[in-house]
């Protein structure tokens, strides 16, 4: 259950006046690190995975994994895809198990921007699944990461991002107002002025990039004007690369001598910022209050009416089509074992949510597949879509799922 609706749990924090950690994992050891943390605060977290990082990890590989901390954990917990390059890298990450989606195109130009942006999040909500835009520029000045983010700060205007959040239907917003990614030489400046400017224009969460460097008093003024998630990575980098080096120069030899202890460095980082940003403590209500996240499975019985050969082409066409529909995350075609008198065959195709029963429904590529291959061949057929038994069932026994109500929405 503890995986929940991105959405939800940033509106919550917006409404209640903290900020969501979205701290990068680039190994096993920050994953854990980063859920114990949490776990120890009782606070609400963001597993987040930079498509920039992608060449530290295997990003298939390692979502199992962060899937089942997810699910096992006692604190509410979203997957965020962070800086997303294009369309396909989405609809990668929401397969892999992302319910967030950050998509990155602040480099392009505005319109580019927009047209982009808008293709990743009409594609994401059909999925339910929110989407977290960037306009203006976070640029990288030295140190881990930011030499991936090149060039000059481009501060975001409220003007502009009301125009962008109108044309492109993101639900949070990252801007720019003057942090950089990586380190920083001295203090930096901040924009407090614009900021509140953007927030009075949206009401939606804000995101900060570049959190790192930053002092308690600059992250409150923050979070007081709408900050509700924090991107933060390079200060865990340097306190595991810190207890590397000192266990190295306390004689340590081999690989797990030399990485003792640090995951318990980053674990101290990750619970001095979530009570820094005042998540801590807030999970239980949170818990309360939003929708878990959950996958759907759409399952079908069925007969072929058509020779064997035939039934394998169906078969291989349907796994190769289906698979390229955004919100399928596995599809395993089946065949009884022995001789059945009732089906002969099974799809059962793994949805992201509920909604993508809908969305996969008409979808031009099932469409296409149902009408020349499924149906005409595979008329004795049944057809069901399943959620977990046990959270329907407590849902309906009157918990109220609420929290889904947006800021902006309900201020109006
Ligand atoms: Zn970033």
């Amino acid at each position: 259950m503890p995986l929940i609706h991105m959405g939800d749990m940033l509106n919550h924090a917006y409404r209640n006046r903290y900020a969501v950690g979205a701290f990068d994992l680039v190994s096993l050891d920050f994953l854990e690190a980063i859920i114990t943390g949490a776990e120890a605060c009782q606070a609400p977290v963001i597993l987040s995975l930079a498509e920039s990082h992608f060449e530290y990890f295997d990003f298939e590989l390692i979502m199992p994994a962060v899937e089942a901390a997810a699910r096992r954990s006692a604190v509410p917990v979203a997957i965020h895809l962070d800086h997303g390059a294009s369309l396909e890298s989405a609809q990668r990450g929401i397969r892999l198990g992302c319910n967030g989606i950050m998509v990155d195109n602040s480099m392009a130009p505005l319109a580019q921007n927009i047209e982009r942006t808008h293709a990743v999040a009409t594609m994401a909500h059909a999925c339910d699944i929110p989407v977290e835009g960037e306009l203006g520029y976070v640029a990288g000045v030295e140190g881990e990461d930011a030499q991936r983010h090149p060039g000059e700060v481009v501060y975001t205007s409220a003007e502009e991002a009301r125009h962008y959040v109108e044309s492109t239907g993101v639900d949070f917003l990252a801007v720019s107002i003057g942090t950089v990614h990586g380190r920083m030489k001295g203090e930096p400046n901040l924009d407090f002025e614009r900021l509140a400017q953007i927030n009075r224009a949206l009401s939606l969460p804000l995101v900060i990039h570049g959190g790192t460097g930053l002092s308690p008093t600059q992250f409150q003024r923050l979070i007081a004007e709408g900050v509700s998630k924090i991107n933060y990575y390079t200060a865990l980098a340097d306190a595991a690369g810190q207890q590397l080096a000192d266990n190295l120069e306390r004689g340590a030899r081999g690989y797990t001598q030399s990485v003792k202890d640090v995951q318990g460095a980053i674990r101290d980082e990750v619970e001095r910022c979530i009570k820094l940003w005042g998540g801590a403590g807030r999970a239980k209500e949170l818990l309360r209050q939003c929708r878990p996240w959950q996958n759907v499975e759409h399952l079908i019985f069925y007969n072929l009416s058509c020779s064997e050969p035939e039934a394998a082409e169906i078969i291989a066409e349907g796994e190769r089509v289906l698979g390229t529909i955004p919100g399928v995350r596995q599809i395993f075609a089946g065949k009884t074992l022995k001789d059945s008198d009732h089906y002969r065959y099974c799809w059962r195709v793994q949805f992201a949510s509920a909604a993508v029963v809908d969305s996969y429904r008409e979808h031009p590529a099932h469409m296409s597949y149902a009408d020349t291959y499924f149906r005409p061949n595979a008329r004795d057929r049944l057809t069901e879509d399943f959620a977990p038994a046990l959270t329907v069932l407590k849902q309906s026994g009157g918990e109220e799922a609420s929290g889904g109500e947006h800021p902006a929405a309900s201020a109006s």
